[in-house]
């Protein structure tokens, strides 16, 4: 069974196609990047995919299962979107907790977890700053500290480098893959228009055009390296 499965899922907001029927699946901890021009159909697809909203037609399965008849808790989605939407008034570490709280997971855990996290994005010391205390690439590791700390079987990021400055968004890069390679069985799904980034860090790469997937395949079948 595929970690995700799109199967002909369309979606239509009246009169526009913000995306063609889909068909796509995706391995249990495999890295697949969602690469297409502003207005080609990623975030729709990304959104039908988290059950943020309803397709016009088809089904997005996750384990096998329907996400839309699985409650948001038991979908194991961890989400990281562009603008890291952590919340103001909230040290580091209570926005690391909101999903585990949320999921009446008991203190003693929280705490454990929050410092495992942490740990992994390599913001321990930060714990009991506020988000305007940190720089955006910080925030960013927050946020991916966040949608980790549920233990996700998929990690949805959408964007996740774009408010980076470039410098930046190279150590990201190096940060995500370095996270890769310690959670083997997270699968991982990455919105992006940028192609090196893409290229950088996908096993395969779902081209998107025009709410149309146009292109599907490894990367160096894609694109052949000089
Ligand atoms: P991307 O994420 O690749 O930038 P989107 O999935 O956001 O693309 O958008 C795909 C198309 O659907 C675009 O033409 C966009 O304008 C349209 N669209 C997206 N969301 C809405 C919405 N809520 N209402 C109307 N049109 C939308
Ligand atoms: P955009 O693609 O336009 O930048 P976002 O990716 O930030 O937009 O997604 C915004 C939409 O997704 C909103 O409608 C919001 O309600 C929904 N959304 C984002 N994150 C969550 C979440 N964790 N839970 C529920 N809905 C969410």
């Amino acid at each position: 069974t595929p970690a995700v499965e799109f199967r002909g899922v369309s979606v239509h907001f009246g009169a526009t196609q913000a995306l063609a029927p889909l068909d796509l699946s995706v391995a249990r901890g495999e890295t697949l990047a969602l690469l297409g021009p502003s207005g080609s159909g990623k975030s729709t697809a990304l959104k039908a995919l988290a059950g943020f909203l309803r397709p016009s037609a088809g089904r997005v399965l996750l384990d096998g299962q329907d996400v839309t008849d699985l409650p948001p808790h038991r979908r194991g989605l961890g989400v990281v979107v562009q603008s890291y939407a952590l919340f103001p008034h909230q040290r580091v570490a209570d926005n690391v907790a909101f999903g585990l709280k949320a999921r009446k997971t008991r203190r003693a855990d929280v705490t454990r977890r929050v410092g495992e996290v942490l740990e992994l994005v390599g913001m321990s010391e930060y714990a009991r700053r506020y988000p305007r205390e940190l720089s955006g690439g910080q925030q960013q590791r927050v946020a991916l500290a966040r949608a980790l700390a549920i233990r996700p079987n998929v990690l949805l990021l959408d964007e996740p480098l774009s408010a980076l400055d470039a410098a930046l968004r190279e150590d990201m890069v190096a940060e995500l893959l370095r996270l890769r390679a310690e959670l083997p069985d997270t699968t991982l799904i990455y919105v992006t228009h940028d192609q090196s980034e893409a290229l950088a860090l996908a096993d395969r790469i779902a081209v998107l055009r025009d709410s149309r997937l146009v292109e599907l395949g490894p990367c160096e079948q894609l694109y052949r390296r000089p």
